[in-house]
């Protein structure tokens, strides 16, 4: 099945060219976020706090920005690397589209 999405498991090297990232794994960021073109907040190649599963391999989708801080909030409560950046962004954004 074809979603759309782009490959963007960890590791690898197949960034989606039209999107939004917040933040990409990297030795400050444990988690990959970005906006898909359908408008989703996507959390790549997570199967972090048992969400929906859409694909595996992709990761999680959420349908607003608040959901998905709400997501990376529970990344960072289990000790994973999130970049504040990314949180101020989505809180930002959440706050105007909630
Ligand atoms: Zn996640």
């Amino acid at each position: 099945m074809d979603t759309g999405w782009p490959l963007c498991q960890r590791g690898g090297d197949e960034y989606p060219e039209r999107s939004v990232a917040y933040c990409r794994f990297g030795k400050d960021s444990d988690v990959y976020v970005f906006q898909a073109e359908d408008g989703s907040y996507i959390c790549c190649g997570c199967d972090f706090d048992g969400g929906p599963v859409p694909n595996e391999g992709y990761g999680l989708a959420f349908s607003s920005p608040g959901q998905l801080l709400k997501h990376l909030l529970a990344h960072q409560a289990a000790g994973h690397q999130v970049p504040e950046k990314a949180l101020e962004r989505l809180a930002e954004e959440a706050r105007l589209r909630p």
